[in-house]
């Protein structure tokens, strides 16, 4: 009789455990559906509009969108996460106004025949550049670097003084190992500017057509970005092919500059502004269980893009697509009946296309104590493909665990993943910026490309976005974090 009456007790709590977890189930994911393709989207749309200029970090317009993110941030309930009562984190940021697409005209053979190359399909202004003309010989200065350490010198036995160069970007060591570090510094835009400008370059064409504001202004020096089609056609008429140039000094590390017996004119009209200032917008919603919440889940991506440099260059996928993602998961989190049981951050970041500027902000004045963050989880570029990408989570299991089962169970898309690998070379995302200051990252990207990707480019609009991937991608982030953030089989280091 006894044994009947415990059993009984026993399959009558089981009972409400089950009736528990299914309501508490059903509960999240009256949440999860409110998560629409439509609304980010809508978001994205937002942020592309030509009132935020492209979001160039420091300017007028990245300022209104981040406004326009703290004011979204409030109306759902996300708290400011500044100790001041601020979402706005602020930092030092000079920028510059591209005001015009300027030209880039060859003059080449006997009667200096001109051909001028068209923004933007051959050429992308220089987001840095200073405002003139600069007109001389072109002369190839492979990478730009003079790193007598290294005995490697692309300056060697070159004359470049009044010259127009013709450089390449990175460097030409292709290892990821401790010897790749020494090549780090070389590895700046802004050291092969001032490099060039000091041994009294005129100008540069910089190969691969990217715009990009992290490079510096420098008075006097005119620069473009050109396409290596037109890197190819300056070369025409030389015994060399511009394809097989770089491969054949990575291979053996040894420059090979030389002048090409041509003139090249480029123009530039910018504005310089050196004393602006940027920011993070930052909110945080409060952990709901009174042990718990004293950690943190740092949730980032970068607001900023790369501007006007010539015409409107949107940053929908870069990175309008992971800003818009966490938003969304924001907003999920605030609404949701069920609480996360740590505290939630959330950093849009400012800054990132100059040189990561907000996230360095961010870990030299965290909001957040170091070791009570658990991890911080960066988005960047997750608006383009059919499955998703983790990174580090085979490092970090424990981490990568509650966003393999919530995908497994509610969303089914392809989720990889992969081990932490040091980089040696210069830091290229906020998460590697967190990274280097010792914090556990996962990256989140997009993976199984459907639509062309227009990287830094003034075709990443919205129709560059597939919705329903970002969709999945804020539902998996809300899934994910309640579920980490109440797993207390792990803890901050
Ligand atoms: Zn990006």
């Amino acid at each position: 009789m006894m044994i009947t009456k415990r059993l009984s007790l026993i399959l009558l709590c089981l009972f409400a455990l089950n009736v528990y977890s299914q309501d508490h189930e059903k509960t999240i994911l009256k949440t999860f559906h409110s998560i629409s393709s439509h609304d980010l989207l809508n978001d994205a749309a937002e942020l592309t509009l030509p009132k935020y200029g492209g979001r160039l970090s420091g300017s007028p317009g990245y300022q209104a969108a981040a406004q326009w993110v703290a004011d979204q941030l409030k109306q759902a309930g996300v708290k400011p996460g500044l100790n001041d009562g601020s979402y706005l984190q602020y930092f030092p940021n000079a920028y510059s106004d591209v005001l015009t697409p300027g030209s880039v005209t060859l003059l080449a053979g006997k009667n200096n025949a001109k051909k001028d190359y068209k923004f933007p399909d051959d050429y992308f202004p220089g987001s840095n550049s200073a405002t003139g003309t600069v007109f001389g010989e072109i002369v190839y200065v492979g990478f730009g670097i003079s790193a007598p350490e290294l005995g490697y010198d692309d300056y060697k036995d070159i004359d470049i003084k009044g010259k127009i160069l013709l450089m390449e970007t990175g460097v030409p060591y292709t290892g990821n190992d401790s010897i790749l570090q020494k090549w780090e510094k070389y590895s700046y835009h802004r050291y092969k500017f001032q490099r060039a400008k000091e041994l009294g370059a005129a100008g540069l064409l910089y190969v691969g057509k990217v715009a990009n504001p992290n490079t510096s202004y420098l008075e006097g020096f005119v620069y473009a970005h050109i396409s290596e089609q037109v890197a190819e056609e300056l070369l025409d008429g030389t015994n060399k092919k511009y394809a097989e140039l770089s491969s054949a000094i990575k291979k053996s590390l040894q420059p090979n500059s030389f002048t090409l017996n041509k003139k090249v004119q480029i123009s530039a009209k910018t504005k310089h502004f050196p004393d602006s200032r940027s920011c993070n917008v930052v909110g945080i919603i409060e952990g709901s269980d009174p042990k718990l919440k004293a950690e943190a889940i740092i949730l980032g991506a970068h607001l900023d893009a790369v501007g006007s440099p010539g015409c409107l260059f949107p940053g929908a996928l870069d990175n309008g697509s992971g800003s818009v993602d966490i938003l969304a998961a924001a907003r999920a989190l605030a609404a949701s009946e069920v609480k996360p049981a740590r505290t939630v951050i959330f950093v849009f970041f400012g800054g990132e296309e100059c040189g990561l500027y907000g996230s360095k902000k961010c870990v030299e004045s965290p909001v957040w104590p170091k070791e009570k963050v658990l991890c911080m989880i960066n988005l960047d570029m997750v608006g383009n493909g059919t499955g998703f990408h983790l990174s580090n989570g085979k490092s970090y299991p424990d981490l990568f665990r509650p966003f393999a089962e919530k995908n497994k169970k509610y969303l089914h898309r392809e989720l990889n993943s992969s081990e932490y690998r040091i980089n040696y070379g210069r830091p290229r995302t906020d998460a590697a910026v967190f990274d280097k200051a010792g914090y556990r990252t996962l990256s989140l990207w997009t993976s199984g490309t459907v639509k062309t990707v227009y990287y830094h480019h003034p075709l990443d609009n919205t129709d560059a976005l597939t919705p329903e991937i970002m969709e999945d991608a804020a539902k998996l982030l809300y899934l994910g974090i309640l579920d980490l953030a109440s797993d207390e089989t792990i803890s901050a280091r």
